[in-house]
């Protein structure tokens, strides 16, 4: 079941996105080499109970931290260690939201450690393009696919590949809602999209082939090909005045 929010809980969910992406920021900021991605997860967590929210990843389905944070040619899920330390070159992949007075926020993003190569930069610039090609189709009357075509074309368009096996999602009082969100369709298809709808939009974009494995650890997804991959997310939710994008951080 779709839910739509009214504008009373757009107020109280933006609030929940709004820490969701000051909370991706402050990562974002704290990528450097030789900081272990566990640092960074703490960071995250104390942001979000600091300003009074929960974050969400947290033992969602077990998952034992506040963000996902994976690197290189790692897609999604990446489960943060004291173990892992970050190096120049490194594109490191976040996601990560907070709950907050009931309602969910989900953002991601993708930053680069110190020197990284124009490879992985392009690789990086598509992939956030690739989210706002889709946004801009999260218009009332229009369809999930269009949202989903947008993507794919825009990232087939530069020999990259969108990841088929996990997808978008609706996100409110639970974090993964009706309906589901490909990065790949055809545009004129799918459900409708209302205003009220509230959307995570996530491309995760790969260098070589889309198809993906798991690791044995049950979480961390990677590239089956070993190519490098990102990973750009916002919380977006359908107006009558078009898409308005959640998790901005000011
Ligand atoms: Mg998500």
């Amino acid at each position: 079941m779709i839910v739509l929010k009214t504008a009373r809980e757009l107020k109280v969910m933006s609030e929940a996105c709004v820490i969701s992406a000051q909370a991706l920021k402050l990562i974002g900021e704290a990528v450097e080499p030789g900081v272990t991605t566990a640092e960074l997860d703490r960071l995250a967590e104390q942001f979000i109970r600091s300003k009074g929210a929960v974050p969400n990843f947290k033992n969602y389905n077990g998952f034992p931290a506040t963000a996902c944070i994976s690197i290189n040619n790692e897609v999604i899920h990446g489960i943060p260690s004291d173990k892992r330390v970050l190096k120049s070159g490194d594109i490191v992949s976040v996601d990560l939201g907070a709950l907050f007075e009931g309602y969910h926020g989900d953002n991601a993003a993708t930053f680069a450690c110190g020197d990284i190569s124009d490879e992985a930069k392009r690789l990086m610039d598509a992939t956030r393009e690739s989210l706002y090609e889709g946004i801009r189709m999260a218009r009332a009357g229009g369809r999930i696919g269009d949202i989903s075509s947008a993507i794919q074309k825009y990232v087939e368009a530069r020999g990259y590949s969108v990841v088929r096996q996990f997808v978008g999602h609706g996100v409110g009082t639970s974090l993964h809602e009706a309906p589901e969100v490909p990065n790949y369709g055809v545009s004129g298809r799918g459900c409708r999209l209302l205003p009220g709808m509230t959307l995570a939009i996530e491309p995760m974009v790969n260098m070589g082939s889309y198809d993906v494995k798991v690791l044995p650890d049950g979480w961390t997804v990677l590239t089956s090909d070993g190519a490098l991959s990102a990973h750009f997310e916002h919380t977006v939710a359908i107006t009558a005045e078009g898409p308005r994008i959640m998790t901005v951080a000011s």
